[in-house]
């Protein structure tokens, strides 16, 4: 049975002219081997980073249009040179931008999110034998501008292509042999998970875990893509992330991640009353501001604390807009802390085992750190704490729950 796969290369897989011959040499054998392959690649190495340092170069205003098109083009250099590696090779490949490729997305520049796909070309360039190279993270816009899907956004390119395709799998290369039970530089004795579920996936994504965007597990699960984590470095096989095997009793834990990138916010001494949160929450949400965790005191005589938490790089709004409306409805003040971080623990099998967050808690208090915010979902427990303890919290946890 032939099958169709989506191959996508980050940009350390296809960082230079010899990631690159070995991509397209991979690309050959798993054609050999009896497949239809559609490539997907990122841009090279830090080549979006120095686009972005650039343009911060000659503008200010950084237009959001004007800084798509420039960052579309760092996905052109490496497609059409891993084509023409693909050449060298024998192998018909040719290359499409995510706008060729029929990606269409809103008008959300920088951020962009897909509406459709109309893969017409794509699939008859396989009809015709050809691999068909796509650039990630871009598509054009409803109103015909060239748009990028944010940061990482290469992973949601191919996996949308999988769903659209009816790939029978999508094969994410990266840097790292697969998901880890915790991030392998703080804890030695991580290791690979050889299967994991869409949700905790979803789970590890949104709480600090690296490896895949949070989009494009989002668009794996509703679409139902199995996905294959693996390195381009080893090419050993890596992690599978697909459904919820009904028949396997889940782990308990399936791994811990950690996140250092946020900051609190505090609203003190808010009048307890109807409307209030909202208030805030709709001035932070029209920012633009993604707000994590959230967690509001009981309240003393009538007043309250409010604390959430965001991205680091939104500090400055974020306290702009929650100054604004803590003059209106007369809070006290608003503080930021931006020394915090978060350590999460995620496994499909807690929804069934009771005690995980007493043990998580007493693990922490063995060590003597200290819980400052609490969030849990069905499948997911976090703790914010100091960001100088995160470390040492990721290892003891990592022990006692025997990962
Ligand atoms: N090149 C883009 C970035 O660095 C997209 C990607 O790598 O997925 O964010
Ligand atoms: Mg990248």
């Amino acid at each position: 049975m032939v099958s169709l796969l989506v191959q996508k290369y980050g940009g350390t897989s296809v960082g230079d002219a010899d990631r690159i011959r070995a991509v397209a040499d991979h690309v050959a054998r798993t054609r050999r081997a009896g497949n239809s392959v559609v490539v997907v690649v990122s841009a090279m190495g830090k080549t979006t980073d120095d686009l972005i340092r650039l343009a911060h170069e000659v503008s200010g205003k950084l237009p959001p249009r004007e800084l798509d098109m420039l960052l579309t083009s760092g996905e052109r250099i490496s497609m059409s040179l891993l084509c023409m590696a693909l050449a060298d090779l024998g192998v018909p490949a040719v290359s499409f931008t995510g706008s060729q490729a029929g990606i269409i997305t809103d008008t959300d520049h920088t951020k962009a999110k897909i509406l459709e796909i109309k893969p017409e070309r794509l699939r008859k360039a396989i009809a015709d034998g050809y691999v068909p190279v796509v650039a990630g993270f871009q598509g054009m816009s409803t109103d015909r501008n060239i748009t990028t899907l944010g940061r990482g956004g290469s992973d949601t390119t191919a996996v949308a292509l999988s769903a659209a395709l009816s790939a029978d799998f999508c094969e994410i290369y990266t840097d790292v042999s697969g998901v880890f039970t915790a991030d392998p530089r703080v804890v030695t004795k991580a290791h690979k998970i050889p299967r994991i579920s869409f949700e905790e996936m979803l789970e590890l994504a949104a709480s600090g875990g690296r490896v895949l965007a949070l989009r494009s597990v989002e668009f794996a699960r509703n679409y139902m893509v199995p996905l294959h984590v693996r390195s381009s470095f080893t090419w050993e096989p890596g992690t599978w992330v697909t459904e919820e095997d009904p028949q396997m009793e889940q782990p308990v834990v399936s791994a811990i991640s950690h996140d250092t990138s946020e900051a609190k916010i505090t609203v003190r001494e808010v009048p307890d009353k109807p409307g209030v949160a909202a208030k805030i929450f709709l001035a932070v949400a029209d920012a633009g501001i993604n707000v994590d965790m959230i967690v509001q005191n009981t309240s003393v005589e009538g007043f309250t604390d409010i604390s959430f938490t965001v991205p680091r790089l939104d500090i400055a709004a974020s306290l702009a807009a929650a100054n604004r409306i803590a003059q209106e409805i007369e809070a006290k003040q608003v503080i930021s802390d931006d020394q915090i971080g978060r350590v999460s623990l995620v496994g499909a099998g807690m929804k069934s085992h009771p005690g995980v967050t007493a043990k998580m808690f007493s693990t922490l208090a063995n060590e003597g750190i200290n819980i400052e915010m609490i969030s849990t979902s069905a499948i997911r427990i976090s703790c914010v704490m100091r960001q100088d303890v995160v470390e040492r919290a990721v290892i003891a946890l990592h022990e006692a729950f025997e990962l």
